[in-house]
């Protein structure tokens, strides 16, 4: 019941006396149907516990197992196919596509996959996330908080098993924010999703079951269940 693991991972940046150790060790699990969320201070490698994780950047050595397969030994074009298959990735920024409509960015995964994205199923996605009305309107016409949907659209599309998300409320206002870990926890508890979250926020940590902390690269504590509320 697995979603993701993670052993004994560590990633040094360059080599010699400059090298630096973003993350030096770290074994974790983060279950099915969870709500991890991920603090620490700036520079103690939660990006990189991040990356490494969706398979975005390789470790220096130890293990990710997503959805049941290691992918230390991947290719790139498997590690891609495997990403697109399980993973869904927020970010702080949105990285929507500035010239396309909500519906056509929200599509853009299943386009990259070279599948014609159904309208009906961009439509669920969108009316999912409170967005039904504003299907063709493109990033420029949106606030913070509708563009964050809609990237939370497009990394659900395709069903992944676990999202990650990289300060995905750190650019929203307080309101806004709150009302996307709403959004967020609802999808964890009724579509069983494994989310996984940096952030700074003791207030967003809170939306999660578990909060873990690093410092230099390394877990240094754990809070489980209503105990994560204290954090606030
Ligand atoms: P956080 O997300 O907690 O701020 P990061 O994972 O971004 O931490 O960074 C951890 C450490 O690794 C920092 O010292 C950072 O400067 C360093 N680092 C991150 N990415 C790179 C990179 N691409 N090249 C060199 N050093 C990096
Ligand atoms: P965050 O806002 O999560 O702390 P950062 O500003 O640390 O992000 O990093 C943003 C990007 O820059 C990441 O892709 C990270 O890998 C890269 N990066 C961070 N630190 C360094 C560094 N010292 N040298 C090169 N790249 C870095």
């Amino acid at each position: 019941d697995r979603a993701v693991s993670l052993r004994q991972l560590t990633r040094r940046y360059g080599t010699g006396p400059g090298s630096v150790t973003a993350l030096d060790g770290v074994s974790l699990d983060f279950h099915h149907g969870t709500f991890t969320a991920v603090m620490g201070p700036s520079g103690s490698g939660k990006s990189t516990l991040l990356q490494c994780a969706a398979g975005l950047d390789r470790p220096t050595s130890g293990s990710v197992t997503v959805a049941g397969t290691e992918l230390t030994g991947l290719s790139e074009t498997r590690l891609t196919l495997l990403r697109r298959r399980h993973i869904g990735f927020v970010f702080q920024t949105f990285n929507l596509l500035p010239s396309l409509t909500a519906e056509q960015n929200v599509g853009l995964p299943l386009r990259l996959a070279g599948r014609r994205p159904p309208s009906a199923l961009v439509r669920e996605v969108l009316e999912r996330v409170g967005l039904g009305g504003r299907r063709r309107h493109r990033p420029s016409e949106l606030s913070g908080g509708q563009q964050q949907r809609v990237a939370l659209a497009r990394a659900l599309i395709t069903r992944p098993q676990v999202l990650f998300g990289d300060e995905p409320t750190g650019a929203l206002d307080s309101a806004t924010s709150r009302e996307v870990l709403v959004l967020l926890r609802d999808m964890v508890s009724a579509e069983g999703l494994t989310l996984v979250m940096v952030t700074h926020d003791p207030v967003a940590a809170s939306y999660a079951d578990r909060v873990v902390f690093l410092v230099d690269g390394r877990l240094t504590g754990e809070v489980l269940g209503a105990s994560a509320q204290d954090i606030a």
